[in-house]
């Protein structure tokens, strides 16, 4: 009920004054409580299953790939409205798709996300049941659907195993792109290169370090229940 971001409409800063009539006990905004007074009124009453995110099922977070940064970014992005936002977002995009649906790629492509922030709000809603994926595929990506837009065809259902291919693309997206920036990095500053050099080497080693990581222990959702 203090200073956080209501759940219904995911306006940040304010105080939760008002209880969803969708259960009597989660706090929502005043505007949120004044407008669930009026869909009860005309017996249209949101369910939470349509508003209330983050839904956040990996132990209470929204999942990362196993580096304290990675770690860090999930529980700020978590409480300060960013997961939320990305989930809300995610489920407008593919509601709009109907039975085309998205990859990660179309997603990330269309809201300009990188690889990270477009598969784990993927893969987070596909965890809770907000959306379906499919065993089809468009440029080898799974495709994702609203659940009443699968049409007859074959749903992959979640699994850890499909995760660690995501921790695996996740880290491969990171270190293409740590490449990228190093590399524009030293255009910008020649004098440099050397030093540049140097850092982009150590990052990249990092990087599959942390991949190789992701791959063997991925303890945090591996230990998450389906
Ligand atoms: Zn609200």
């Amino acid at each position: 009920m203090s200073n956080e971001v209501c759940p219904r409409c995911g306006v940040t800063g304010q105080i939760l004054l008002a209880l969803s009539r969708t259960d009597n006990s989660t706090h929502v905004c005043t505007m949120c409580g004044t407008n669930e007074a009026l869909e009860v009124a005309f017996d249209i009453l949101k369910p939470q299953t349509v508003w209330a995110f983050p839904v956040l099922p990996y132990n209470g977070s929204s999942g990362f790939s196993g580096s304290d940064s990675s770690r860090a970014r999930a529980v700020s992005e978590d409480s300060n409205g960013i997961t939320s936002d990305r989930q809300r977002q995610t489920m407008a995009f593919l509601e709009s798709r109907l039975s085309l649906g998205s990859t990660w790629r179309d997603l990330a492509e269309a809201l300009c996300w990188h690889h990270g922030q477009a598969s784990g709000a993927l893969s987070v809603l596909h965890k809770t049941g907000h959306i379906t994926r499919l065993k089809q595929t468009r440029d080898r990506c799974a495709i994702y659907v609203m659940p009443n837009m699968v049409a007859g065809r074959e749903e992959s259902p979640y699994t850890t195993k499909q995760t660690r291919q995501e921790v695996r693309e996740q880290a491969m997206t990171d270190l293409r792109q740590e490449i990228l920036t190093s590399i524009q990095a030293m255009e910008i500053s020649r004098p440099a290169f050397v030093e540049s050099y140097a850092e982009m080497v150590h990052a990249i080693i990092d990087l599959i370090q942390k991949a190789e990581v992701g791959l063997d222990i991925d303890e945090f959702r591996d230990t998450s229940s389906d």
